[in-house]
C-alpha cells in the first residue's frame, strides 16, 4: 500500500520504517529541514535501538522515502498516518495545534477516498474533531475517514515494539477503514497479534488508561521503595515477590528516580484533566502524578543526605537518558537531579552511552562531558546512577576507586549489588535496598 507518514519523530519514524519493513511504500514527511536531510544522508536523527539499520535498508530498496513537502509527501496515498507532537500545557491538558495544523494542511490535497490515521496521543473526541477540520479544508467534498489507531511502543525498544505489537487498537465507525487498516496490518495479523476494531472514543481512552496504569505501577513500587528502607526490606525482593504472581505481572516494578520521558508525565497530567472536564476525579491517576513529583524531589535530598553539602563537590552522573537505549532527555530524572546538584555549588561530570550530544543541547557547558565512566568518576566525591544502561551493571569497580575522591555509589536504578559493592570498600545506596536486619 502507499502510506505517508506525517511526523518524523519517536513514533513517525519507527512507524515509517516498520510499516516499509512489513512491505509497504512509505513516504515520510516532517517540517524539520534538518531531520529530514540526515535522513536522506541514511542517518537517524536521534538514536533509537535498531532504527538506523532498517532505515538504510528500507532507503535502498526505494519503499521509504522523505520530504519536507506535505504537499508532495500525501500525493496519492491511500493512507495518511499523522504522528506529530502534543504536548502538555501548563493546566495539564493537550496542546493539539501541531496535529490540528497538519489536519487542516491535509485537507486541500485529498482528491480520491482517502484514510487518515492518527497515532498521536491524543484526549477523547479528538478524531472526530480532527475530521470536522479536514472537511473544512478539503476544495470540494470529498470521501475520507479518520481513524484512531493509538501507539504502544517503548523508547528504547521502539522497533521491536513496533513489529511485535501486543494488540493493535483501531478506533472507527468507518467499514471501508476498518478494511483498509485490516489490509494495512495483516503482516502483524497474520502473527496472531490481537487486533481491537471499536469506536474512536474507546481507542483514544485504551492509550491514556494505558499510560496512566503503567504510571501508576511505577508510582506504587517507588512508595514501596521508601517503605523498604523505613523497616529494613528489600525493594528488589519485594518487587520479585510480587511480580511472579501472574496477576501482577513482572514489568514495571522497578524503582527508580521516578518515571520521566515524553509520554508518562504529560499523559497521566492530560488524563486527570480530561476526567475533570468530564466532572471526574481519577484520584489514583491524581496519587501517581503527586507521588512521581514527590519521589523525584527525594532523590536529591537523599544524594545530599548521602554526600553531606554538595557545594564544592565533583559528582559523577552516570545516565542523561529518560531511560536505557534511547537518547531522549524530555522530562529526564536525571535533568533535574543535575540541575538541583548545581543550584546547590556541585561540580557535574556526565556519561551517557548516548545521549551527550543530546545533553549538550540542553545543559551547555554547565556540566563536563565525559566519554566513559573512568574518567567522568575523576576526582568524584560521588557517583550517582541515574539511567538504567546495561553496561553500568558491569563496572570496574577497582579502577573506579582509584579515579574518585570517596569511594560513593548511588545506584538510583538499583542496578548493582549492594554487598558486592560494599565489598570493595564503598559506601553504596541503592533504593528501597533495607538492612534486611530485624527491626525492633
Ligand atoms: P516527536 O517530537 O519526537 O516527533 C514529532 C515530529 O513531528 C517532529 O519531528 C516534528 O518536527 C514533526 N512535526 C510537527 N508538526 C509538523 C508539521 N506540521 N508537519 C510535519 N511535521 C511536523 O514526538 P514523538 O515522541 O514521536 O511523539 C509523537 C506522538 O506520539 C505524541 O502524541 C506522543 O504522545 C505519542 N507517542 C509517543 C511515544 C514515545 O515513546 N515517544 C509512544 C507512543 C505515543
Amino acid at each position: 500500500m502507499k502510506i505517508t507518514v506525517i511526523g518524523c519523530g519517536y513514533v513517525g519514524l519507527v512507524t515509517a520504517a516498520g510499516l516499509a519493513e512489513a512491505g509497504h511504500w512509505v513516504t515520510g514527511v516532517d517540517r524539520d529541514s534538518l531531520k529530514i536531510n540526515k535522513l536522506r544522508h541514511q542517518e537517524a536523527p536521534f538514536y533509537e535501538k535498531d532504527l538506523e539499520p532498517l532505515l538504510r535498508r528500507h532507503l535502498k530498496t526505494g519503499r521509504l522515502t522523505f520530504t519536507t513537502s506535505l504537499a508532495l509527501g500525501v500525493a496519492n496515498a491511500q493512507i495518511i498516518f499523522i504522528a506529530v507532537g502534543t504536548p502538555a500545557l501548563s493546566d495539564g491538558s493537550v496542546d493539539l495545534s501541531q496535529i490540528e495544523t497538519v489536519a487542516a494542511q491535509i485537507g486541500p490535497q485529498l482528491h480520491g477516498y482517502t484514510v487518515i490515521v492518527n497515532k498521536s496521543t491524543v484526549p477523547v473526541g479528538t478524531t472526530r474533531r480532527l475530521e470536522t477540520i479536514i472537511a473544512q479544508h478539503t476544495c470540494r467534498p470529498v470521501p475520507f475517514d479518520v481513524v484512531s489507531n493509538p501507539e504502544f511502543l517503548r523508547e528504547g525498544n521502539a522497533v521491536y515494539d513496533f513489529i511485535n505489537p501486543d494488540r493493535i487498537v483501531i478506533g472507527t465507525d468507518s467499514p471501508q477503514a476498518r478494511r483498509i487498516m485490516e489490509e494495512l496490518y495483516r503482516p502483524f495479523l497474520k502473527k496472531k497479534v490481537p487486533l481491537i476494531q471499536t469506536n474512536p472514543e474507546t481507542a483514544e481512552l485504551i492509550k491514556y488508561a494505558s499510560n496512566a496504569f503503567l504510571a501508576t505501577k511505577i508510582s506504587f513500587i517507588n512508595e514501596i521503595a521508601e517503605l523498604c528502607e523505613a523497616v529494613g526490606a528489600d525493594l528488589p525482593t519485594v518487587a520479585r515477590g510480587m511480580g511472579l504472581d501472574h496477576r501482577i505481572g513482572p514489568e514495571f516494578l522497578s524503582a527508580g528516580p521516578g518515571y520521566g520521558g515524553s509520554c508518562f508525565p504529560k499523559d497521566t497530567k492530560a488524563l486527570i484533566h480530561l476526567a475533570r472536564s468530564y466532572g471526574k476525579q481519577l484520584s489514583i491517576v491524581e496519587a501517581t502524578d503527586a507521588v512521581n513529583t514527590r519521589i523525584q524531589k527525594a532523590m536529591l535530598a537523599k544524594i545530599i543526605r548521602i554526600l553531606g553539602p554538595p557545594a564544592g563537590k565533583t559528582i559523577a552522573v552516570y545516565g542523561l537518558a529518560f531511560k536505557a537505549n534511547t537518547d531522549d532527555l524530555r522530562e529526564s530524572p536525571a535533568l533535574s537531579i543535575i540541575e538541583g546538584l548545581l543550584q546547590a555549588g556541585a561540580r557535574i561530570r556526565v556519561h551517557d552511552p548516548k545521549a551527550l550530544a543530546a545533553g549538550r543541547k540542553v545543559l551547555g557547558d554547565k556540566v563536563t562531558y565525559c566519554a566513559d565512566e573512568y574518567t567522568a568518576a575523576q576526582d568524584a566525591s560521588a557517583v550517582v546512577i541515574t539511567t538504567e544502561w546495561e553496561q553500568y551493571r558491569r563496572l570496574d569497580l577497582d579502577l573506579l576507586k582509584t579515579k574518585m575522591a570517596q569511594a560513593i555509589i548511588i545506584d538510583l536504578r538499583n542496578l548493582l549489588t549492594p554487598e558486592q559493592v560494599r565489598a570493595h570498600g564503598f559506601l553504596y545506596e541503592g533504593i528501597g535496598r533495607g538492612s534486611k536486619q530485624k527491626v525492633g
